[in-house]
């Protein structure tokens, strides 16, 4: 659809906690027509287009924490192994590497389910309930991933000489959009119950 058609209007969003480098803007359509050119589906029919997109979108989600959380797990790791502390790299403590196994785990955990996705889409097979699960588990892992990685660099991890800042940033949006944790929860619910707590 044109960007000039009349009533659709766009505003920038402007102060994101995160995903700075990326610009962001809020479409608002008001009596707006749409050609028969345009249309992505059977009219009357937009929801459940949206819907479908939203399935495969939370994959991708959950793609994306798969590689914040990577990202997060080698960061942590340089970190460790670089810094000492009375005479003695901070990995070699046990609290240390504990935060660095639950990223770990978290990672890959997370990107096992993302693959599962991945391969249901491959072979025709439904995917949405995998799909949620996916995205819940890694957008959770992810803010938890950055979170970890932070602590392991103590006070550097705080401010803008390191990346982890931003990862932390970064990941907060990931339990947001696509559907928040709690609308995934929804949907899982209602999948194995199939009754609808909507
Ligand atoms: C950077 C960014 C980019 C975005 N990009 C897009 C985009 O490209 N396309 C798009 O369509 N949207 C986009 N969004 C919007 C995003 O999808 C929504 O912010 C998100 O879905 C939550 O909706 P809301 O903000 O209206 O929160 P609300 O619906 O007001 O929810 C607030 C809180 O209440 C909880 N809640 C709401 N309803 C229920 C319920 N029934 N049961 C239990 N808890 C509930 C939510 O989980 C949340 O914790 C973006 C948002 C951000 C921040």
């Amino acid at each position: 659809m044109p960007t000039d058609t009349p009533g659709l209007t766009r505003r920038e969003v402007r102060g994101k906690l995160g995903l700075r480098g990326q610009a962001t803007a809020e479409l608002v359509l008001d009596g707006v027509r749409v050609p028969a050119s345009a249309l992505l589906g059977p009219a009357g029919k937009g929801f459940s287009v949206a819907m479908s997109a939203l399935a495969k979108g939370r994959m991708s989600v959950a793609a994306g924490c798969v590689g914040l959380g990577r990202a997060a797990l080698e960061a942590a790791v340089a970190h460790a192994t670089q810094r000492e502390q009375f005479g003695r790299p901070i990995a070699g403590h046990q609290l240390v590497q504990e935060l660095i196994a639950d990223i770990a785990v978290d990672v890959d955990a997370a990107r096992l389910l993302t693959w599962r996705v991945a391969d249901l889409i491959d072979r025709g097979r439904p995917f949405a309930t995998e799909s949620s699960t996916a995205k819940l588990f890694a957008s959770e892992a992810a803010v938890r991933a950055a979170n970890n990685a932070l602590q392991v660099h103590g006070g550097y991890g705080y401010i803008d000489e390191y990346p982890v800042g931003k990862l932390l940033r970064d990941a907060r949006v990931m339990t947001l959009y696509e559907g928040t944790s709690q609308i995934q929860k929804l949907l899982i619910g209602r999948a194995y119950t199939g009754v609808s707590a909507f």
